[in-house]
């Protein structure tokens, strides 16, 4: 199991996680951050549990984020 922390407050708008994961991220029509699908707000933290076969594509959202404030987690 891994674990995506988003901290959305500084999220720019620049889309690059869209492009490296579409199925689990989504520009927001009303503010222009992205929005983590089905994520939930701990604190400004968005996080989300996923399967391995999510794993790939959320760390290539992690690695395109020019804020770096994608986070991977690793849970056993
Ligand atoms: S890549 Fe990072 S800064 Fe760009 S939209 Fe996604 S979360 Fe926001």
């Amino acid at each position: 199991m891994i674990k995506i922390i988003y901290r959305r407050s500084k999220c720019i708008g620049c889309g690059s996680c869209v492009e490296a994961s579409f199925r689990r991220w989504r520009m927001s029509g009303k503010d222009g951050k992205a929005n983590l699908i089905d994520a939930r707000n701990k604190n400004g933290y968005h996080q989300v549990e996923l399967n391995e076969e999510e794993k790939e594509s959320a760390y290539k959202a992690a690695a395109v984020c020019p804020e770096k404030i994608i986070v991977i987690q690793t849970k056993k």
